[in-house]
């Protein structure tokens, strides 16, 4: 948990494409961007690249 629990609860909704790192929703069952199937929950990290 960080100092915002908000933001916190915010990040695990999204999961980040393995293949081109677009950001997809938790229940996306694709990337929307490029169609990859295989999806990873986004960690909660400070060490997060853009
Ligand atoms: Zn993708």
């Amino acid at each position: 948990m960080g100092k915002f629990p908000i933001a916190d609860k915010a990040i695990f909704k999204v999961r980040i494409c393995k293949r081109c790192k677009a950001r997809n929703s938790l229940r996306a069952l694709r990337c929307r961007k490029c169609d990859y199937p295989n999806l990873r929950p986004k960690k909660a990290r400070k060490k997060e690249t853009k």
